[in-house]
């Protein structure tokens, strides 16, 4: 009886904290966020060069039989091609035939390394919804202001993001403070094999990361039911 009295106080004042903490929240006032000053980087060519990625049909799928990887390594290709610093000073593996993990040696020994993650496959387009495309699922259009194609979203934008940033670092002489991995799966969309390659190839080596970073969402407008603010998903 004790037990379950205290397990109750315990849930009331856990319920109490939520709501007033949920009460007091408030979004910044103004819905106007200035987009990042791009610098000498061209957006455009910055566009194009994630549309071009989207043009690989790495489609993922559950059937490790049926598996094809000939667009990973057309898209591989294609990455080594743009991000030619990368694949050449940073020392990288591939574990289950396409999945990348780089590792970017850092500064500083002592500290322990970070990972920045994005995975490389698609879903494939359901058969039949060819016709719904604004513009075709891979013909990698940058038009009307956007990036059209799959995996514009999730998650090419990060692969294609985190690259670009390490390369351009790469260009300007940067060396990381602290060690940074750098994990693009492939087939993240059906259970990720890929991904468990490296964890249990960072476990067996004893490498903790301080802190890792995947893909979330995008800022979207009108994707939550009763928010009509941007919300980072
Ligand atoms: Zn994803």
């Amino acid at each position: 009886m004790r037990i379950i009295k205290i397990v109750l106080v315990g849930v009331i004042l856990l319920a109490a904290v939520l709501i007033v903490r949920t009460l007091g929240f408030a979004p910044p006032a103004s819905d106007d966020i200035a987009p990042i000053a791009l610098g000498e980087w061209n957006e455009q060519e910055l566009a194009q060069g994630l549309a071009t990625a989207l043009t690989y049909p790495s489609i993922s799928t559950g059937d490790i039989a049926e598996f094809d990887y000939e667009p990973f390594f057309d898209l591989q290709r294609y990455l080594k091609q743009r991000f030619p610093k990368t694949f050449a000073e940073i020392p990288y593996e591939v574990f289950e035939k396409a999945t990348l993990l780089f590792r970017w040696q850092g500064a500083d020994e002592t500290r322990n390394p970070i990972l920045l993650m994005a995975h490389q496959d698609v879903v494939p387009v359901i058969p039949g919804t060819e016709d719904e495309w604004s513009y075709p699922p891979f013909a990698g259009t940058v038009a009307d202001g956007y990036i059209w194609g799959r995996g514009a979203i999730d998650d090419k934008a990060g692969v294609l993001g985190i690259l670009e940033a390490v390369e351009r670092h790469l260009q300007e002489g940067f060396v990381p403070p602290r060690t940074i991995y750098l994990a693009f799966g492939h087939d993240e969309e059906v259970g990720g094999l890929g991904a468990r390659a490296i964890a249990t190839a960072l476990q067996k080596r004893n490498i903790t990361v301080d802190f890792l970073l995947d893909e979330g969402g995008v800022i979207a407008k009108g994707m939550i039911p009763g928010v009509d603010k941007r919300v980072a998903l």
